[in-house]
Order: structure tokens, then sequence, then C-alpha cells
């Protein structure tokens, strides 16, 4: 058996040492990392979450908002209904910062809340009327007239933006729960 100096010995334990921290080191950035674009994918709505108390009966609601032509109904798969007419809300009705957009799903009964204000506009500041831009429906996509963003999955009960500013800017729509019981829908925080 060969006999290392013990100068060899020390610097091998070295190595191994330095290899060891240099590993935990990637590990530990990777784990940054992994955190970081975690963070980037569910990045918060800018829309604030506004107070919600809200209850419809989905068969009339449309009628009831002035909504009854040009669209499908709530009570039906892919319908729709938009929430903000203050002179058609009761005093106690709490509809989000800048409405709800209530969307029944396209293949099951499940119903969803949004808020109705874009939030690439509302990030923008200004005025509340250009803050709180409403979003219309067009097909089975959300989209905002004044900046382009469209949402192309609210009908499957996803705030992720498609296309336009707020796609490049990675911006949900601000979601709420909503739940049918019988002939009511519900919209709750
Ligand atoms: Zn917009």
């Amino acid at each position: 058996m060969m006999l290392l100096p013990v100068w060899w010995n020390k610097l091998s334990v070295l190595a191994t040492t330095v290899r060891g921290m240099a590993w935990s080191l990637l590990a530990v950035l990777a784990l940054i990392m992994m955190l970081t674009s975690c963070d980037d994918s569910t990045i918060e709505s800018p829309v604030p979450a506004g107070r919600v108390h809200y209850s419809c009966n989905i068969g009339t609601i449309n009628l009831a908002m002035g909504q009854g032509t040009g669209q499908a109904h709530i009570d039906s798969p892919g319908g729709y209904v938009r929430i903000y007419d203050k002179q058609k809300l009761m005093a106690t009705d709490e509809v989000g910062t800048g409405g709800l957009l209530l969307c029944h799903d396209l293949s099951s009964s499940s119903v969803y809340a949004y808020d109705l204000a874009c939030p690439y506009c509302y990030s923008r500041g200004g005025s509340p009327a250009e803050k709180l831009h409403r979003l219309t429906v067009d097909g089975f996509n959300a989209q905002c007239d004044k900046c382009g963003s469209v949402f192309g999955h609210v009908f499957w009960g996803m705030p992720t933006p498609t296309s336009g500013p707020a796609n490049k800017k990675n911006y949900l729509l601000r979601q709420y729960h909503a739940h049918c019981n019988g002939d009511i829908l519900v919209a709750t925080p």
C-alpha cells in the first residue's frame, strides 16, 4: 500500500467538504429559483378583493338586470350575467370592487364569480372610471374593450389571462366564490 503524505489526505478532505458545500449551495439556489417562479405563476390580482355579499335567482336574474337578449342566460351552460347596476341592487348587496361577472360552466352545473374590474386597467391607476373599466363577454371570453386584455378560461372557472397586456403581466382576474342552492346563486368573498 502506498503511503500518501498527510497534506494529501487533508487536501482530499478539504476537496470533499468544498464539493459538499457547492452541492448544498446549488440545492439552495435551485429551491430559491423554484419558489420565485412559483410566485410568478400565482401572482395576486391587482384588483383588491372587494366585499361580496350577493345572491340571486338564476332563472330570472338576466331579465332583472336587463340582459335578456343577445346572450346565454346564467341558468344554462355557457351563460352569464354582469352585476353592477347600483339602481338594480339592494342596499345590502355587495358586489366586489367593480361589479360581478357570474358565469355558468360550459359542461357542468358549476357557477363562477369574478370581479368585473380589468386587472390591467386597475393596475394603471387613474380616475375611478379608468381604473374600474368593466369587462364584457364575447363568445366564451371575458375581455376589456379599453386595453384589449382577454381572459379565455372564465367558463372553465379559471381567472387566467390569455392575451393582451394583462397576459404579458400575468394579471389574474379577481375571483370570488360562487355556488347554487337550487335556483339561488350565492356569491361570497
Ligand atoms: Zn383593461
